[in-house]
């Protein structure tokens, strides 16, 4: 295991909120190897003691489920470095001599991506190291590309780590033992059973406080192109034969090859894209985000978008997978669900069939729930709704935990690679592309809402036949 972690924009949020904490969870759990040192790197005119200080401050042990002798533990295992990482020299002073094989980790803007890839490729980092990328994974398509280009010049692909910490989340892991542990799921896990999917990551939370990042982003970018692609992959992929890291990425990155690049009559047809106005969540006001500090009202960035996609496979066609996200809704609904098709012929004399089944894979809190109809009490020929539920104990270790003893080990099966990252761009440009010519419609919704009301809508099925000329 590699006993080096160097992050690379030490002083910002990803690394108080998740990386250290992550890294004292593991440190509790004994997972750590021993010798194990963090170097921290920012601009910030700190010494060790002063990062050591700044980030006590933010890891609240009671906030973050980890006990105060972990996060001591580990602070004093915790240096710091001041560096401007664009400085070649600067960054070459601060890592010294290597011997050892490290992890740099890119906890850093997405802009600085590139050009640090080539710094730290010039450095020459020992044998066996790795390197991390957070997401975003480039803007585009032409993006993605150019960054993989610039990764593979320096760095073999089983080197290079892609996070997408949904992956690390342990009910997006309970997907698949759900669908392959179990005999009575996969025979129904198709179009022939299957109505349609939702994957829905709605939230209550605002963009306060992020504003001018998520400002430059939008819910498109920010949720569907990495993680709602993902929960979609692991969804709709095939079996595997083999639960290791190239099964489980063939089998996405076939999946995603599956999902059709809509045309722009579909763009216009099945995607929404909204913005948070004014409104209460849970009689607190909210500002609209266009008056959030750090908002260009001129960029029309979305906080609301729904797309439905069409998987052209045996398994999937004519089934929608509907994809939906939103900033400063009524409430978190964090949840994959499963609309099986009714029931062939109904004897029970109703004049109406009784709703469907449905599946739902809760993601936070963990749950699994199934909903199904069996007779009411007393009468036989009445139905009654009932479900079945199962809380799910995410007990274990955080999702930033878990992908980082993949990454200290070298297992890849939890981040994208490179052919992932590009097909997930591949599927959001074109809707990228139409909104940004102001093709949909960019709808307001009041904060606190359920989104804009054309989002309820619910495609039951998207065209399986699609004349060969329509595709791009
Ligand atoms: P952040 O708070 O803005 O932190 C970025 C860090 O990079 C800051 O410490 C910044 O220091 C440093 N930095 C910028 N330019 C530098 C330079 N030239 N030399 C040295 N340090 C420099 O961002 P973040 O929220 O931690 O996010 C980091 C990455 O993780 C991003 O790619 C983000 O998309 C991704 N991510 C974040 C979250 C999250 O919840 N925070 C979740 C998932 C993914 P200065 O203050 O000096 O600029």
């Amino acid at each position: 295991m590699i006993k080096r972690l160097v992050i690379l924009g030490a002083s910002g949020d990803l690394t108080s909120r998740f990386l250290m904490p992550a890294i004292a969870r593991l440190h509790q759990a004994e997972k750590l190897p021993s010798g194990f040192r963090i170097i921290g790197l920012a601009r910030d005119d700190w010494d060790t003691e002063a990062f050591r200080r700044h980030l006590a401050e933010k890891m609240v042990p009671s906030a973050l489920s980890i006990l105060a002798g972990a996060r001591d533990a580990v602070l004093a295992h915790t240096e710091y470095r001041r560096v401007d990482i664009k400085d070649r020299d600067q960054l070459a002073e601060a890592l010294g001599k290597m011997t050892e094989p490290l992890v740099a980790y890119l906890a850093l803007p997405p802009s600085l991506f590139a050009p640090t890839v080539e710094t730290v490729a010039a450095l020459r980092l020992p044998r066996g190291s790795k390197l991390v990328l957070e997401k975003p994974f480039g803007t585009n398509l032409a993006s993605a590309q150019n960054l993989n280009r610039l990764l593979h010049e320096s760095f073999p692909e089983q080197d290079v780590f892609r996070l997408d910490h949904f992956l690390g989340m342990q009910t997006v892991q309970n997907i698949l033992g759900l669908r392959f542990a179990n005999r009575v799921f996969e025979p129904l896990w198709n179009a022939q059973h299957v109505e349609w999917v939702d994957i829905v990551w709605d939230e209550t939370l605002t963009v306060a406080g992020r504003a001018s990042f998520y400002d430059g982003t939008g819910a498109l970018r920010d949720m569907i192109q990495n993680h709602l692609l993902q929960l979609l992959a692991l969804i709709g992929m095939e079996p595997l034969h083999r639960l290791d890291e190239r099964s489980l990425r063939d089998r996405k990155v076939d999946l995603l090859r599956a999902v059709r690049r809509l045309s722009p009559e579909e763009i216009a047809l099945q995607t929404v894209r909204g913005r948070y106005g004014r409104g209460a969540i849970e009689e607190r006001e909210i500002v609209a985000y266009v008056r959030e500090r750090g908002v260009d009202p001129a960029r029309r960035t979305e906080t609301f978008a729904q797309v439905t996609l069409a998987v052209d496979n045996w398994r999937w066609a004519g089934v929608p997978f509907r994809l939906r996200t939103g900033k400063a809704l009524k409430r978190d609904r964090r949840e994959i669900a499963i609309h099986f098709k009714p029931v062939p012929l109904l004897t029970f004399g109703q004049q109406t069939q009784p709703k469907p089944n449905v599946l739902t894979i809760e993601l936070d809190p963990d749950r699994i729930g199934l909903s199904i109809n069996v007779n009411a009490p007393g009468d036989l020929f009445d139905l009654d709704r009932a479900e079945l539920d199962s809380r799910l104990g995410s007990g274990g270790v955080p999702a930033y935990a878990r992908l980082l003893l993949n990454i200290l080990s070298g297992d890849q099966t939890l981040s994208i690679r490179d052919d992932e990252a590009e097909e997930s761009w591949r599927i959001v440009e074109p809707i990228l592309e139409s909104w940004a010519a102001g093709a949909v419609p960019l709808l307001e919704y009041p904060a606190g809402s359920s989104g804009p009301p054309e989002a309820q809508r619910i495609l039951r099925h998207v065209d399986r036949l699609r004349p060969d000329s329509a595709r791009p």
